[in-house]
């Protein structure tokens, strides 16, 4: 297994500086919901020091620590003495799996994630059991209470699924509608193309009516976040590698994503690819030119719809795009273009929603009291809608909402820009 990219421990002054400091505990949502120091990105840095110089034993407690972060990195950018806690938790998740490797992730990992028609046929009875008419039957009957609390949330979660993956019905090439001024490769997430296949239409649908020619190459993998999660940045590297591969081959001009976490994979294939003299420039060359899917129609610029949307939207900055890719202006603009829309900030809209991916299966109580706060939030603003460009986030949403019956839509922001666009007639 490789190594991690170079992470920066903290030598022995910024670690006195950071026993006294503590600035991060207040935005940190593992800590503001436990309150115990080894929750907090303070304590995750003393553990993952000491861990990482091989000095502690891998307890189920020191796993926990780990584990429990939700990897929002809103410490790091706190952080006065520039101390990274998210990434020294996923450096010490790296030497765990290294050292004691569990067997179920490995197969999971290893044998389904990267392989797309795996991933498809995993899904195949959550596809048939809503397209079925089995889940309305389920509702109409009151049967999700029933099921164990965790298990009734994690259907809640579930958007409407497609009847097939996006892959296998998107043209690899969709032409410009009018002139074609741009050539763009479309990264088609796996959650895009399982859960979310609609939105990822509406991106096609929105890059082809602003003049762009979009190649969607059907044979991409997973971009790699959740290998990386557990630390096994070898596999990172791997998937990193077919996907370059294949958007160099599509000679396109920028790769865009609707997918919040993939983009933040994606442009940093340059960093996990520096040390390997075949593919460190063309990794680098990449990552240059991913863009979140707002972040490009902002450069190109895109053309304001002439249809309307009537409702009151709100919008969540994920984190994976806010943090990791800095793009928060641009969704906000985006929306700000469509006429009718009626757009309230959301209170503490860059807080963390409690998803980071999978802690609702793994971490579910501490992962449901960190959505607490996101939905109180949410009530304050009185919106129909609220939009989100991470699939994680949006099925983390539908939970909350679902548990308390809300009546507010999740989307991504662009299916709004989509549907103004489709008003028109
Ligand atoms: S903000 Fe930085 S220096 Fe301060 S406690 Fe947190 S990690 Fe340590
Ligand atoms: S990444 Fe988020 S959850 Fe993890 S230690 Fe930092 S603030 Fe806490």
């Amino acid at each position: 297994m490789n190594s991690l990219p170079d992470i920066e421990k903290p030598d022995e002054s910024a670690y006195l500086n950071c026993i006294r400091c503590g600035l991060c505990l207040a935005v940190c949502p593992s800590y503001q919901v436990s309150l115990k120091e080894a929750a907090s990105p303070r304590g995750r840095v003393a553990l993952a020091r000491k861990g990482l110089d091989g000095e502690l034993e891998l307890t189920p407690n020191l796993y926990e620590q780990m584990y429990g972060c939700f990897a929002c990195m809103a410490c790091n950018d706190i952080c006065p003495v520039g101390i990274k806690p998210a990434e020294l938790s996923i450096a010490m998740r790296h030497v765990q799996e290294q050292q004691k490797p569990t067997e179920w992730k490995k197969t999971l990992f290893e044998g389904l994630i990267p392989h797309p028609w795996r991933m498809e046929l995993a899904t195949l009875p959550l596809r048939l059991y809503q397209n079925l008419g089995i889940r309305r039957l389920v509702y109409a009957l009151g049967l999700t209470h029933l099921l164990p609390g965790q298990l009734r949330d994690m259907e809640a979660m579930l958007p409407r699924l497609p009847q097939r993956p996006l892959r296998q019905v998107l043209p690899v090439l969709t032409p410009a509608q009018g002139k074609t001024k741009h050539r763009v490769g479309f990264f088609l997430g796996c959650a895009q193309s399982l859960l979310f296949a609609e939105e990822s239409a509406a991106t096609v649908r929105v890059l082809s009516r602003n003049g762009c020619e979009v190649i969607t190459p059907p044979d991409v993998q997973c971009c790699g976040m959740p290998a990386l999660g557990y630390g096994r940045l070898d596999l990172v590297q791997e998937q990193a590698k077919h996907n370059i591969r294949l958007f160099i081959e599509a000679d396109v001009d920028e790769i865009i994503t609707d997918c919040a976490t993939c983009g933040s994979t994606l442009k940093e294939y340059g960093e996990y690819l520096k040390d390997d003299p075949e593919w460190a420039d063309r990794a680098a060359y990449f990552s240059k030119n991913v863009r979140d899917v707002s972040e490009y129609l902002a450069e190109i610029p895109l053309e304001k719809p002439k249809g309307r949307v009537e409702a009151r939207v709100t919008y969540h900055d994920p984190c994976h795009l806010r943090r990791a890719q800095k793009v928060w202006k641009q969704p906000r603009e985006l929306l700000s273009l469509i006429d009718g829309l009626d757009f309230v900030e959301l209170p503490e809209s860059d807080w963390c929603c409690g998803s980071a991916g999978s802690q609702l299966i793994t971490h579910y109580k501490t992962s449901l009291e960190v959505l607490d706060r996101k939905m109180e939030n949410l009530a304050s603003t009185g919106a129909e809608v609220i939009a989100s460009g991470c699939p994680g986030c949006q099925m983390q949403l539908n939970t909350g909402i679902q548990q308390r019956k809300m009546k507010v839509r999740v989307v991504h922001p662009i299916t709004l820009l989509d549907e103004a666009y489709r008003s028109e007639k």
